[in-house]
């Protein structure tokens, strides 16, 4: 593989997507060279997520010049590394957003990789999925399990993740009551699995297309964000960003109840009342990446379950198209690209 080329994305200029000609160019690289530990893939899929965005406008600070995004990578093995054991070329692989850790420091050692201050990530410290091939730490790399196609695999390595973990945080008691804030591509995974494993599913959010959808997928009630939930909550998950919603949440919580926060970004959080949001022993937590562990669990619940994302295809020669309509928001699920350029 020495000395050929590829065809790679790469955000050239961060900057705001719908402007000609966009921060994102479509290049000749080198197929990357996988070091000692990893594996170069060769990409079938690659999940766009908002992420990508915030990488390809520059809301996220560059960490990597001219870096290729993507991180909801569903591929092949095409070469390893010469320290790798355990895999094979022609293996299928996941490649998702956690791509290194320390090992050493107290949070790794703990079992909280997640927090580790030197965590990397793909697609954003190293090149992604928006690509021809890319490669992996074959520690950080998933074996997907079961028989899911490429695209409906994708979008599971990082909305699916992510929303396992913020479910996890939620603490939800066996077959309890739990609340959704927001509806999106996170949400409406994280709630077939809790409905899977017997949960009370209220949704709280603003489209009335994503209510149909969640009352389509099984859950009791489908409200408007700033409404009650017909029942108190044992668990509530915020996936929207809005720190407006923090207190409305907390009101809707049982005694004991715990508020788990999914996003990365949140709007400010208005002043709390504490006998009404917070006494009785109610708890917000946040929720920061994942562990390998949080993706090995969900990917497996995924297959057991049959867990479904609702996709949107688009050949990877058009993922710039794809960011723009993301933004735009002009369709629903979760947009996948799909290797056209070999
Ligand atoms: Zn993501
Ligand atoms: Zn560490």
């Amino acid at each position: 593989m020495a000395d050929q080329t590829m065809r790679a994305w790469a955000v050239a200029a961060p900057g705001p997507v719908e402007e000609e000609p966009g921060p994102l160019r479509l290049v000749e690289k080198p197929v990357p060279v996988p070091g000692d530990d990893e594996l170069l893939v060769r990409v079938r899929a690659c999940g766009v997520c908002r992420t990508d965005l915030h990488v390809a406008e520059g809301d996220l600070p560059v960490r990597r010049e001219t870096v290729t995004p993507g991180h909801e990578v569903v591929g092949v093995v095409a070469g390893l590394g010469s320290a790798v054991r355990g895999f094979t070329v022609g293996d299928r692989v996941g490649v998702a957003w956690l791509r290194g850790t320390c090992g050493t420091c107290a949070y790794c050692t703990r079992g909280a990789e997640n927090l580790c201050p030197r965590s990397r990530y793909t697609g954003w410290d190293a090149d992604g999925g928006y690509a021809e091939y890319t490669t992996v730490p074959a520690a950080f790399a998933y074996r997907p399990p079961g028989d899911l196609a490429d695209v409906a695999l994708a979008p599971l390595l990082c909305a699916g993740i992510i929303g396992h973990r913020a479910l996890k945080r939620a603490a939800l008691p066996p077959g309890g009551r739990l609340g959704l804030y927001g509806f999106g591509g996170s949400a409406h995974l994280c709630a077939q699995v809790a409905l899977a494993e017997g949960a009370t599913v209220h949704v709280l959010t603003r489209g009335a297309a994503a209510r149909r959808l969640a009352l389509d997928l099984g859950a009791a009630s489908a409200r408007d964000a700033y409404a009650m939930p017909p029942e108190p909550l044992d668990s509530a998950i915020l996936f929207a960003p809005v720190g407006d919603l923090v207190p409305v949440a907390l009101r809707a919580l049982d005694r004991g109840g715990v508020l788990s926060i999914a996003g990365i970004h949140l709007s400010d959080v208005p002043p709390l009342h504490y006998e009404s949001d917070l006494f009785y022993e109610k708890e917000v937590r946040s929720v920061t990446s994942n562990t390998r562990e949080d993706g090995r669990e969900f990917l497996a619940l995924a297959a057991r379950h049959g867990v479904r994302a609702t996709t949107h295809g688009y050949p990877l020669s058009r993922a710039a198209q794809a960011l723009r309509d993301l933004k735009d928001g002009r369709f629903d699920g979760a947009a996948v690209l799909v290797n056209d350029l070999s």
